[in-house]
């Protein structure tokens, strides 16, 4: 097991992967995105100890995006988002505590207790508990008719919400915000999206794609408030009836949607001593600063190997599924260096298909290709000459050109991508 081969240095050390055995016992806490590959991918590794999966929520694992985007069947929604068919576990022999968080590990006796009294004990631990979303801090944020979108029954929530109303203001122009807004646009409602920053989706695209999307949804009906914010909600009949904004002005609505962040779920992690730095502290192969734990997901920040101090989080389907895949890796003893994909995250606001892959805070050069108003365009990042991120809105194939291409070490001539009359593949280096 995995405490056997860690040589403190962020490498695996060769010399004792020798494979796990079938007395190992792995308990995985969280049966999100991560938990649930961690599992799986113990089983593609040839794993054969035991694995049990403790997930707090009573649903069979389900794909998160989805809640945002409108793809919720109104009368089977678990069925609709499932992660993985429902005998997929029994097959792997993956035993799954669903509905029993997890309240306590003995990190010395190596073993967890669940709030039904369950315990388990394990050789390797892998901890996938996601994140929370961040609550809106003002006075009324506690009303009925505040609502979050983190989980299924929120989904299920706001979708009722969606049926019986006329307006939604919704707090935070982040990517859930602004889906949350698209769908509301699509059911007909009176759409504000209040935003602190002066840009939408400031955290995580460039500038010029955040103004071009303030324009987009305000074509599509969304009012979009930037460098506002909420001071309070207020009330009517005893629940929330819309907002107060910094400069004094009321914004009516019949109910509010908060989208203003998540933050990495910790308490377990700290309770027993690991690293935390706003998350859980993780190497290159999901490690944390324990032997024998992994972590992986929104609950980890990455240390940073060239930026000494420096630790990066990313809230993403992708990113908890390659950690999750090197955690396993670990747990498993597997030889060779840990996985290494660049990062790449979608939203999907009504029409808007947003992609983006790789990173762009370096570049020196950007190239846009096509017109931005159209709705359909991609902008392209090069750092000395070498294409380094994009971002595409209803643009897949240059999404998909490019991710191939930055995960293979490729490059894109600057100036023949500028011509816009050629297709992006003949801009390609060969
Ligand atoms: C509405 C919405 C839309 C999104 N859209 C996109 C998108 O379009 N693209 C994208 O890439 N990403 C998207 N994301 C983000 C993505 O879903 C997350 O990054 C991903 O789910 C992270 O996976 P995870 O396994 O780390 O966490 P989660 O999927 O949150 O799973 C963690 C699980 O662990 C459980 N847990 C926590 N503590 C315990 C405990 N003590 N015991 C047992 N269980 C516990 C939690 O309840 C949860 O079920 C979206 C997220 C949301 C909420």
């Amino acid at each position: 097991m995995s405490a056997r081969g860690h040589r403190g240095d962020g490498r695996l050390d060769r010399a004792y992967a020798c494979g796990a055995t079938v007395s190992d016992r792995v308990v995985v806490v969280g049966a999100g995105h991560a938990g649930v590959q961690i599992a799986a991918s113990l089983r593609d590794n040839d794993f054969r100890g035991s694995i049990t999966v403790f997930g707090d929520e009573s649903h069979r694992p389900y794909h998160r995006p989805p809640l945002s985007k409108g793809n919720l069947s109104p009368t089977n929604p678990v069925d609709s988002i499932t992660l993985r068919g429902p005998s997929f576990y029994d097959e792997l022999g993956i035993e799954m505590c669903l509905g029993d968080p997890v309240c306590d590990i003995d990190r010395d006796a190596g073993k967890v207790v669940s709030a039904s009294g369950r315990t388990v004990g394990f050789d390797g631990l892998a901890l996938a508990l996601g994140s929370s979303v961040r609550t809106l801090k003002v006075p009324g944020a506690d009303l009925p008719g505040v609502l979050y979108l983190k989980n299924l029954d929120d989904a299920v929530v706001l979708n009722r919400y969606l049926a019986e109303s006329e307006s939604v203001v919704v707090v935070g122009g982040g990517f859930i915000g602004l889906e949350a807004a698209a769908l509301a646009r699509s059911a007909g409602l009176k759409a504000t999206v209040v935003e602190c920053d002066t840009t939408l989706m400031g955290r995580s695209v460039g500038p010029l794609v955040g103004g071009v999307f303030a324009d987009l949804h305000r074509a599509r009906g969304v009012d979009v408030r930037l460098g506002a914010s909420v001071v309070e909600v207020f009330e009517r009949k005893g629940k929330a009836a819309g907002v107060v904004l910094d400069d004094g002005e009321l914004v009516e609505a019949d109910f509010v949607v908060v989208g203003i962040g998540v933050v990495p779920r910790i308490e377990l992690a700290e309770r027993i001593g690991l690293e935390i730095d706003r998350g859980i502290v993780v190497d290159g192969a999901s490690r944390t600063s324990v032997d024998g734990i992994v972590a992986a997901g929104d609950c980890t920040v990455t240390r940073s190997l060239s930026v000494p101090g420096v630790s990066r989080s990313l809230e993403s389907v992708h990113n908890a599924t390659l950690q999750a895949k090197n955690a396993a890796r670990s747990l498993s003893d597997v030889v060779g260096d840990p996985e290494v994909e660049v990062p790449w995250f979608w939203s999907h606001q009504g029409d808007l298909k947003l992609q983006m892959v790789g990173g762009r805070d370096d570049a020196d050069r950007t190239v846009i290709r096509g017109d931005p108003a159209s709705g359909k365009f991609s902008i392209l990042y090069f750092v000395d000459g070498v294409v380094v991120g994009a971002e595409c809105v209803n643009k897949p194939g240059d999404f998909v050109l490019l991710r191939k291409l930055l995960n293979d070490g490729g490059s894109i001539d600057v100036a023949l991508s500028e011509d816009v009359s050629l297709p992006l593949k003949q801009a390609v280096i060969a």
